[in-house]
């Protein structure tokens, strides 16, 4: 059959059931189909098995061979090709003897269109021989940066691939990776001996994860918030040490949580007891050190959180991407403290790359700019969005203190007065008028700046200090971690620069953080009831559940209800295979349900539940710039919110800026007028317009978030001119 231009997305609606490719997916498609050799870089969750998976199934005349480093991430991938009816299979030192034959016997009979290999098995000479009687058409490489020594976890025997071109000189090499440095991606494509590679780097920006990063107070606790935002659901809590782990997973557990430990001091029984729990939802929280994730291909984690800050940005890029790769909103948060820091300078012992990497993640903790913006300039994307939306900073949770400058200026003076000489925690101790024995010593009461700043306490100094570091005014050097000033800092003490420094981190109560969630409309107890029942028949088949359904399949389920199996093939996810393998059965626990509860089915199918990753970033600008014009044309916020499809508290903030930028003082086109009137008066109550939370609640639940904020907008339009 000639590969016609709609082929590849028709196999993708055929044994997928989704819609549409998602971004450089139908390119690296078109690269395996035209043997035209390729590295493709796209995140964790951007799509790329699909990218050798669709064209191994469109090209009937030839097969595809995935190279696959971890045994169990080649059992994922095959258990779910073939639950949606693909022909595929694996070859790797896990497998019995006469299952080995039985798989060797159907590649000769031409009846795989995928195998997957470990590169040991790979490497062996009888497996060549037995691959080129096969037909291959091209080789897709998967976690490819394993070939290069640039990349965190080299293996030797990805070396042996680089012989692939010359065992097989029609097929394509297709490499594959999430590591995103240029440096690994050039070293990729020579190592594979790929000839005139097409380079394809997706955007890294993952834009259903919300980044937080806290300092550690009450870990626990902090922890706690996130969690409990996601009863039920998946997260993984990574630790540095495996004591932490084990201490952590064992409170946890007596607080009643279902977590587990996993760290390399437990025997691998026990471990991968541990991992099959998670990977099959008998346990909701992993506690793991960093030797967990590799091959995790759950793609529903709902949250990542590090109790502990990891040693490089790399390690937590690729630790926090583990969250979200179904495309569903999760969260990744960060709990920090400057003693981590020190910690991993000690175990690093002067490795030359290690301080380097450190102070990156330090400057990521402590600096106040957006978290997603950091990350994608780290890896050399620019990033366009000025608020991303899914960040602390950009979501305004972090209080900035009131005159930034002048503290700043405080506590460089005072580095100064100590003649660049001591830690942060000395000059915190002169700053807030410690009497300790050392000061005294040192004559340091004496100083100008002694007791200067004897209303914070000195943790609260610390971190100021930590965040000058972080914003390159103040710099650590030596063992002991000297505060010396920068340049910027003299620019910072002259008043020509002004650092952002935040209020003391408090764990935020969960109620008061904005949340981009899409249950809209989703059915929770049908949810849960569609999960249970896929953690049942997934035991039964002995298969994990995610194979079954993904949880985004599941949510859309649970929104869109379907009565029937032709509404049911339109849910994402749903392909011919599985509308026959489950369709009748779930479209009978949703008419089960939804009859005994009264609820409608059949609800309108549009929207997809996961937010397709926003790669456009620059629409941005045009629908904020259609907001504005609705706006002006006296539009409410629901109204604008639906034409436009966003979410409210998103042309909320579309709403703040309007009045911002416009100066209006009046919101009576949004606000009823006696609505404004209350809203004025608890705000007047309040004594200032910083914080929405404090006026909020003194209205209560009649007055929104949405509300109260074009009120309060407007006030400060106001106050603004009378200054
Ligand atoms: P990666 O290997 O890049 O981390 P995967 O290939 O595991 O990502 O894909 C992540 C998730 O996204 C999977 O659940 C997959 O089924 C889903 N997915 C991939 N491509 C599409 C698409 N075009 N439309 C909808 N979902 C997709
Ligand atoms: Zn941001």
């Amino acid at each position: 059959m000639p590969i016609t231009d709609d082929l590849p997305l028709s196999t993708l609606q055929k044994y997928w059931g989704y819609d549409s490719f998602r971004p450089l997916q139908r390119e690296a498609i078109a690269c395996a189909l035209e043997r035209r050799d390729s590295v493709v870089v796209l995140p964790t969750g951007g799509g790329k098995s699909i990218c050798y998976q669709v064209p191994a199934i469109c090209d009937e005349q030839k097969m595809a061979v995935v190279v696959s480093p971890l045994i169990s991430l080649m059992k994922d991938q095959v258990d779910g090709l073939v639950a949606n009816g693909i022909a595929a299979a694996s070859l790797n030192s896990s497998l019995p003897n006469e299952e080995k034959s039985r798989v060797i016997d159907r590649l000769q009979r031409g009846e795989l269109r995928l195998l997957y290999v470990s590169p040991e098995r790979l490497a062996q000479d009888g497996t060549i021989e037995q691959l080129k009687q096969a037909n291959v058409g091209f080789f897709a490489i998967d976690e490819a940066h394993c070939i290069s020594s640039w990349g965190h976890d080299f293996r030797p025997e990805y070396r042996q691939l680089s012989k692939l071109k010359e065992h097989f000189p029609t097929a394509s090499v297709h490499a594959f990776t999430a590591t995103a440095t240029p440096r690994v991606r050039d070293d990729i494509a020579k190592q594979l001996n790929l000839q005139s590679a097409e380079k394809l780097v997706g955007s890294f920006h993952r834009a259903n994860l919300i980044y937080r990063v806290h300092r550690r107070s009450d870990a626990l606790e902090q922890m706690r918030t996130v969690i409990d935002q996601y009863r039920d659901q998946s997260g993984i809590i990574y630790c540095i040490s495996r004591k932490d782990v084990a201490n952590v997973a064992a409170t946890l557990e007596e607080l009643g949580y279902r977590a587990k430990p996993y760290h390399a001091g437990m025997s691998d029984a026990d471990r991968s007891a541990n991992q099959d729990d998670f990977i099959n939802e008998r346990t909701d929280i992993i506690v793991a050190t960093v030797a967990f994730g590799m091959g995790i291909d759950k793609s529903s984690v709902r949250y990542v959180i590090h109790n502990g800050m990891p040693k490089s940005l790399e390690a937590y890029q690729q630790e926090s991407g583990r969250a979200g790769r179904d495309g569903l909103p999760s969260e990744c948060c960060l709990l920090f403290s400057g003693a981590d820091l020190m910690r991993w300078k000690k175990m690093s012992n002067g490795q030359p790359a290690a301080g380097e990497l450190l102070e990156a993640m330090y400057g990521y903790c402590t600096q106040s700019c957006c978290r997603h913006r950091i990350l994608i300039e780290y890896f050399g994307q620019e990033f366009e969005l000025q608020d991303c939306g899914a960040c602390d900073v950009c979501l305004n949770e972090l209080d900035q203190i009131d005159d930034p400058l002048i503290m700043g200026q405080k506590i460089l003076s005072c580095v100064h007065r100590v003649g660049q000489r001591f830690g942060a925690h000395h000059v915190a101790s002169v700053l807030t008028g410690s009497a300790a024995k050392r000061i005294l010593e040192l004559g340091h009461e004496k100083l100008s700046t002694y007791n200067l700043l004897s209303e914070h306490s000195k943790q609260a100094v610390v971190e100021w200090i930590d965040q000058l570091v972080g914003q390159k005014f103040l710099a650590k050097t030596g063992e002991y971690n000297v505060l010396g000033i920068t340049e910027s800092g003299k620019q910072l003490l002259r008043g020509e620069l002004t650092p952002k420094l935040f209020k003391t981190a408090k764990p935020v109560a969960s109620s008061s953080k904005k949340r981009i969630d899409n249950w809209d409309g989703v059915d929770r107890g049908l949810f849960d009831h569609l999960r249970a029942f896929r953690r049942e028949l997934a035991a039964e088949k002995e298969i994990p559940p995610f194979v079954i359904f993904h949880d985004a399949s599941l949510r859309e389920m649970a929104r869109v209800r379907p009565s029937s199996e032709s509404h049911f093939r339109n849910i994402p996810g749903v392909g011919e295979k599985k509308l026959a393998d489950y369709g009748a059965a779930f479209v009978e626990k949703i008419t089960e349900y939804c009859t005994e509860n009264q609820i409608d089915f059949d609800q309108a199918e549009k929207q997809p539940a996961a937010p397709v990753l926003k790669t456009k970033q620059k629409l941005v600008a045009g629908v904020k710039k259609k907001a504005f014009e609705l706006f002006r044309d006296g539009r409410s916020i629901e109204e604008v919110a639906e034409m436009l499809e966003r979410a409210l508290s998103t042309t909320s903030g579309y709403l703040s800026d309007y009045i911002r930028e416009n100066k209006i003082t009046d919101p009576s086109p949004w606000v009823a007028h006696s609505v404004a009137e209350s809203i004025r008066a608890a705000a007047n109550e309040v004594g200032e317009l910083e914080k929405l939370a404090p006026i909020k609640a003194i209205l209560g639940d009649d007055f929104s978030y949405e509300q109260i904020r074009a009120v309060v907008d407007c006030m400060r339009v106001e106050t603004d001119f009378e200054r």
